[in-house]
């Protein structure tokens, strides 16, 4: 795996049209990817992005975002932010939260460093991520 580069905090990341704006003060516990079918509908992409940040690392500075409630296959009630203007996804929050939420992470301004550690559901992954994940990654240059 290439080496990520090492993020300076605060960063800083909102919603597609600006108005949601916000700071995320610390590092994240991890990053991951979800192949799975819900989180490629979220995204509306091939899959979803996840980094798990503390409750109150994350602040927003501008905007109020939106909730929309959903309960999970595992039972747990998710409330999902967004932006009401632009409908951006920007954070899942478990009613059962144990201090943690999870950001997406593809709305930071700076997602050069945004690697993720891990895949879940990487059978469910498109075909061409499936051969994206087993390429091994080149050497460092
Ligand atoms: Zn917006
Ligand atoms: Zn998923």
């Amino acid at each position: 795996m290439t080496e990520a580069p090492s993020p300076i905090f605060p960063q800083h990341g909102g919603c597609q049209c600006g108005a949601i704006r916000y700071e995320l003060r610390v590092p994240p516990f991890g990053i991951w990817a979800c192949h799975c079918s819900l989180c490629r509908k979220q995204s509306g992409s091939a899959f979803g992005l996840s980094m798990g940040v503390a409750l109150d690392a994350l602040v927003f500075v501008q905007g109020e975002p939106a909730v929309w409630t959903r309960e999970t296959e595992s039972g747990h009630m998710l409330d999902c932010l967004f932006c009401p203007t632009c409908g951006s996804r920007l954070v899942h929050r478990r009613h059962a939260h144990e201090g943690r939420q999870t950001l997406k992470p593809g709305t930071l301004d700076d997602t050069s460093w945004v690697v993720p550690g891990r895949h879940f559901f990487p059978e469910s992954a498109l075909d061409w991520v499936k051969t994206l994940l087993e390429t091994p990654s080149p050497p460092p240059s």
